[in-house]
This record gives structure tokens, sequence and C-alpha cells, in this order.
């Protein structure tokens, strides 16, 4: 039995460890020319950090990331800070997000059937009383869940928010560390990890598939599993890391469609010191010594710390449809508006912040072709789009990937894992009968 798996991301990866436990041959087609997907640690040899592209927490004590910490002999550091919001040129520290929390939280609770949160906005509290919370809640789902207030679920955003795990934490040393040890271990056990490899066309009858890769070679396997995210899955003919499936899965596409896609550009700015911690911000607050947040209204509106590790590293972060406007715009562009936003916040010159600045990266993924989507976000539509993508065809292709698990912590990495885990015990299930 062999079996393809498209994308080394985390759900890619954690399949091939099922399957190759499972002695099942596998070979992975990856299009980028390394592992990890939308986890992608970027290591700097000259001021000797390592810092995250993409994920970079683990939201609570999650069951499959922590399996898997424990068998590669890995901690995690919990986050340690403040949550500072910038509010009328002063700094509160409030973790609480929504103007009226309770008030919308209530509300909710009594809902009867599910609608998007702009619906649920305009049907509650649509008077000026409530303007307020109308702007935190959408400004919540959209910098949080990376989603549109105009298609994102309430009901879902309840769940998250009676469900949520307070502690964050990093993996020390990074998400890049547990990667190491997963493509370690499968290549251990003899996985064909082939990157700098698109998978164009998947021509498949059941139980036999043929993959076309954009340098014309051709793969075959008994069965696959594609991983690739949302935005790839929904991606025009023509884009970069469109496939196309012969006979074509138009139900499986269309449900793709109906899962919010998330976006977001992360701005990596490391500096000479953490020279926010003393004094140097104009409108300085003792609070910012040990803020882990930063919360504003600017372009680039949240930024966070590395607390507990004072490291002079600022994350710069935009979410949600308004990330997507950006795609087109160049690294440098994105850059200035970073330093304009956190000039502002901390009340400083351009000068001061350019001056101190050693090295900087703008992650922009929605202008990524092999991702685009950052995370999903559950519309309305979610549960059932991903229900369909979650049935095999003719246990013959799986979808697997962070969009298609809908558990505990949703969206995450642990999600991805989790998927994959489970897409390769479904595999494993169907060769013993
Ligand atoms: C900026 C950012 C911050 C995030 N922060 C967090 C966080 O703090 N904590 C957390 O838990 N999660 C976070 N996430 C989400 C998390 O990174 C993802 O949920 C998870 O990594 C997705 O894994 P995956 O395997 O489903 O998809 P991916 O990692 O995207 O893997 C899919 C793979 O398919 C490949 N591919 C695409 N098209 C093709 C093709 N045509 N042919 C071959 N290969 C192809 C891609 O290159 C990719 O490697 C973040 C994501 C982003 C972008």
């Amino acid at each position: 039995m062999k079996v393809i798996i498209v994308g080394a991301g985390a759900a890619g990866l954690m399949a091939a460890k099922v399957l190759l436990e499972n002695k099942v041959e596998v070979v992975i087609l990856e299009a980028r020319d390394r592992t990890g997907g939308r986890i992608f640690p970027i290591v700097n040899n000259k001021y000797g950090f390592t810092v995250q592209g993409g994920a970079e927490f683990v939201h609570g004590k999650l069951p499959v990331t922590l399996e898997l910490l424990e068998e590669a002999g890995l901690t995690l550091k919990e986050t340690t800070g403040k949550f500072l919001q910038l509010k009328n040129g002063m700094w509160q520290q409030s973790w609480e997000m929504i103007e009226d929390q309770e008030k919308v939280i209530e509300k909710m609770k009594g809902l009867k059937e599910d609608m998007p949160v702009a619906i649920y906005l305009e049907t509650y509290f649509n008077d000026d009383q409530h303007k307020a919370m109308r702007e935190s809640l959408c400004k919540y789902v959209e910098g949080y869940d990376a989603a549109d207030p105009a298609t994102a679920s309430t009901l879902a955003f309840l769940k998250e928010w009676e469900t949520e795990e307070d502690e964050q934490y990093r993996i020390e040393g990074g998400y890049g560390k547990l990667l190491d040890f997963i493509v370690d271990k499968i290549n251990k056990a003899g996985a064909n990890i082939i990157v700098d490899t698109v998978v164009k066309n998947i021509e498949w009858t059941t139980g036999d598939v043929t993959v076309t890769t954009a340098k014309n070679e051709k793969i075959s396997a008994d069965k696959i599993i594609v991983t690739v995210p949302l935005g790839v899955l929904t991606s025009p003919p023509g884009s970069p890391a469109h496939i196309k499936f012969y006979p074509a899965l138009p139900a499986k596409i269309e449900a793709a469609g109906k899962i919010g896609s998330g976006f977001v550009i992360k701005v990596l700015l490391w500096f000479n010191d953490a020279f926010w911690e003393d004094g140097l911000a104009g409108n300085f607050d003792p609070e910012i010594k040990d803020a882990a947040f930063l919360i504003s209204s600017e372009t680039i509106p949240t930024w966070w710390t590395q607390l507990p590790d004072r490291s002079p590293l600022l994350t710069g972060w935009l979410a949600g449809p308004k990330a997507a406007t950006f795609k087109d715009a160049n690294e440098a562009e994105i850059l200035q508006l970073a330093i304009d936003s956190l000039a502002k916040i901390l009340n400083v010159s351009h000068a001061v912040i350019s001056e101190k600045l050693l090295w900087s990266k703008v992650i922009n993924w929605p202008a990524d072709p092999f991702a685009v989507t950052a995370y999903h976000f559950e519309t309305v539509e979610t549960a059932t789009a991903q229900a369909e993508l979650a049935t095999p065809v003719n246990d013959t292709i799986y979808f697997a990937g962070e969009a298609i698990h809908n558990g505990q912590s949703t969206a995450t990495v642990e999600s991805a894992l989790t998927s994959g885990k489970i897409t390769a015990e479904l595999i494993c299930k169907s060769l013993s009968k």
C-alpha cells in the first residue's frame, strides 16, 4: 500500500508519521523548498536568533501537541506579561477586548439559530449607544480569528469565547524543534519527502491515483491525502498552486469555499535593544515594561513581545479582510506601514524606530500562493462543509489540514496535527477491513 501526501505541513507530516508507524509506504510532495508550511521558523545567523513567521503559540494544554512534545523531549514555556490597550492616548491594562462584553455574550446565548456576526450586531445592537460595542466585537473577530464579521458564525464565536484556554505557551526553541523531530522521525521510518514539487493534477479511479507535478513528473499510489490550505483548494485554474482533479470533485471544492478563509500579515522587527522597556517611548507608561500585547487602532494594530524572554523583538499583526487588501503591497510598503503604526503607538519618531531596527521581515501570507489562507474561521456553513471535506472519495482521496478539523483549539497547529492523525488512522482502518 502506497499513499501520496500533498503538503509537508503539520497535517501532512503527522499523517506520514502515523502511516509509517503502520508500515504504509509514504511519498510526500511539497511545493516549497522547505517543510512546515504555515509553521515557518526563520533563523538569523548574523544576530543569532530564530523567530516565527507563522505559528508561534500553543493555545493551551493541547493533547496531540503535548503527546508529540513529550515524545520529542521538548517543553512548553508559558507566556507572561500584560495585555495593554491604547485608548485616547493612554494605556489601559485589560483583557476585556469587547465593550459591554457580558451583554454581547448573554444575547448570543439566547440565539435559536446561527447567523453572521455582522447580522447579529445589526439585529440586536444597531443603535448609537452600542457603536463602541459593535466596533470592538468586529475588531476582535478580525484581529484574533482573522475572520470577516460579514460571514463569521456568531455561535462559533460564542463557543470559542466559552472554551478558550487562558494560558498560552511557546515551545522552548520554537515550533521548528517540533517540526525537526517529526521530519527526522519519518525520514528514519523511510518517508520519501520530495520538496520543490508543485502538484498540478490528480487523476484518479478507485484505489489508484496518479499525480502530475509542475515539472511534468508522474507519481502513482493507491491513495492520496491532500493537505493544502483552503486558499489553494479554492484557487482559480492558472494560479501557481491550483490542483486539478480528474474526474473533478466539485462538491469538495464548493465545500472548501464555504469555510471561512482567514488572512494574516505578520511583521517581525528585531531591534538592537528592547527600547520600549526603558522609557524611550514618548507616552511611556511603566506598564509597557511588562507588556505581552499592545493593542491599538493603527493600520498594523496589534503588537507583541516575547515575554517572559526579554528579547528585542516586536511582532506586528494585521488580520482579517484588511490583511487581504495588502496582498499586492510589497515588503517595503508594509514595513513602512508597520513603522508608522509602531511610531504612533509608542509616540516616538520614525527615526527612533529606524535607528534601532537591526532586522525586519514581513510575511505576507495572503500573497503566498502556497498558503493564501493563514487559518480558517467558522461561517454558518462551516460544520457541514467540514463534514463533506472529511468524507473520503471512494476510499481513495482524503482531505486533511487545519481547516477540516473542528475539535479543540480550532484553526491551529493542534487542529492540523489532529486532522492528519485522524485521516491516517482512517486509511489504516480501511486496510484492515
Ligand atoms: C501568521 C500565522 C500565525 C499563526 N499562529 C498560530 C499560532 O500561534 N498557533 C497555532 O496553533 N497556529 C497558528 N497558525 C495556524 C497554523 O500555522 C496552521 O493551522 C497549521 O500550521 C496548518 O497546517 P496544515 O498542515 O493544515 O497546512 P500547511 O502548513 O499550510 O501545509 C500545507 C502544505 O501544502 C503545500 N502546498 C500547497 N499547495 C501545494 C501544491 N499544489 N503542491 C504541493 N504542495 C502544496 C504548502 O506549501 C504547505 O507546506 C498561524 C498561521 C499563520 C499563517
